[in-house]
């Protein structure tokens, strides 16, 4: 039985997932083992766990095991075929956070593509390398499966113009300064289930808002993006555990100018200093900041909620009106605290909070009156990857 791997391949981690294909390519993959190398390059660790929930690894690893992605990954591959000897990787899917203009749709990976996604790397420097290191490391391990791409900005390519670009001269959009949208591959996934459970909804107009350590809006129509909160680069619209989210651009100018501050400073202070950190000066972790008794932390979490409200109110405008609203991600699945504040005197859009559902985290956690429908759909982006991987494997002659 054929099987594929999934890699996510971050700055300085490397997620997986091992999946089996089924014999005749129809059944949805299943997912058998997952993991997280964490910290590669420095103190790593590795957990594992299968898909009963037993663990098969949850321990630090010597700091050469996983010096870098490469090496990482090989670290993986012992564990992986300790785990299953007999295993038959004939498809490796990466996620792979920036598919610039060209992608709309996963893709194969052979040299030519893998030069073009090369080629992204300065649209998102702190992204696009490392993932790429993982396909790399990859089609050494494997050179015989099927390497499959699959991007976060794919699922916006498709969004209307006025959403694609910014009021710059046109030929900054000609050569792709432009707002793609990440979180794609989640979106992709909610948009499927909404599908499944709730046909009525997926025909509608829905904001999904993916909460996690990063954090992200997209507002769908019938499954589709119209409009995201992130644009050119994962650090627009909301703020995020370490990242600013949304800033006058006269700040960057005002911080060069005036504070001397050179461009990897800057990237330094948006990307890892910033948002719920900068802003508590305390964590990036929102379950700290809720347990947190300081005025500094309720702040963070203060402007956060502003923000989602804000996009809530900006995104149901760009869709005409809104049908429902949904929570993933680590935080939007598991804080009932922050749904509540997010949801709190929505009723002028139609939207009511039933209090007892949101603490159970039921599917539907809004009333039965309530005219929008509030729903928590943990999101699934592995199995995304997975499906896309099957299906080009599919498609090979
Ligand atoms: P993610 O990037 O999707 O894994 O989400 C990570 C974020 O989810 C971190 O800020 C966590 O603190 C947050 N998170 C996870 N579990 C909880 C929880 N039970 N309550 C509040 N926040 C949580």
């Amino acid at each position: 039985m054929p099987h594929a791997l999934t890699l996510n391949a971050g700055s300085s981690s490397l997620k997986f997932g091992f999946f089996e294909l089924g014999s005749d390519g129809t059944q949805d993959p299943d997912p058998r083992i997952v993991g997280l190398i964490e910290r590669i390059g420095g103190q790593p660790h590795l957990r594992a766990t299968r898909d009963d929930g037993t663990v098969i690894s949850d321990a630090p690893l010597p700091p050469e095991a996983a010096a870098d992605h490469a090496t990482a990954l090989e670290r993986m591959l012992e564990l992986l075929r300790a785990e299953r000897p007999h295993a038959q990787i004939a498809a490796v899917g990466h996620r792979v956070v920036h598919g610039g203009p060209d992608f709309a749709a996963p893709v194969a990976i052979d040299a030519a593509v893998l030069d073009r996604l090369t080629a992204f790397e300065p649209l998102a420097p702190l992204h696009q390398p490392f993932n790429l290191a993982g396909v790399r490391a990859a089609l050494a391990a494997f050179p015989q499966a099927v390497q499959v791409a699959c991007f976060d900005t794919a699922f916006h390519r498709h969004h209307p113009w006025v959403n694609d670009t910014f009021a710059l001269p046109r030929s900054y959009y000609d050569q792709g300064v432009r707002r793609y949208g990440f979180h794609g591959l989640s979106y992709e996934y909610i948009a499927g289930r909404l599908a499944e459970i709730a046909p009525h909804l997926h025909a509608g107009r829905v904001i999904v808002a993916h909460l996690g350590n990063g954090a992200s809006m997209c507002g769908m129509i019938a499954g589709r993006s119209i409009a995201s909160t992130m644009g050119f680069s994962a650090l627009d619209g909301l703020p995020m555990g370490t990242r600013s989210g949304q800033l006058d651009p006269g700040v960057v100018l005002y911080l060069m100018q005036h504070e001397g501050m050179g461009a990897d400073e800057i990237a330094d202070l948006l990307y890892k200093r910033s948002g719920l950190l900068g802003l508590s000066g305390l964590s990036n972790d929102m379950r700290k900041l809720e347990e947190a008794d300081t005025d500094a932390a309720r702040e963070a979490i203060a402007y956060f909620v502003f923000r989602i409200r804000r996009e809530v109110g900006g995104l149901a405008a760009a869709l005409g009106g809104l049908d429902a609203l949904v929570f993933c991600g680590g935080i939007g699945e598991n804080s009932a605290p922050l749904r509540q504040k997010v949801c709190e005197g929505m009723g002028w859009i139609g939207m009511e909070l039933d209090e007892a559902r949101n603490l159970r985290a039921e599917t539907r956690i809004s009333t039965d009156l309530s005219r929008v429908r509030v729903l928590v759909i943990p999101t699934d982006e592995e199995i995304v990857i997975a499906r896309a991987a099957r299906d080009m494997l599919n498609q090979r002659p």
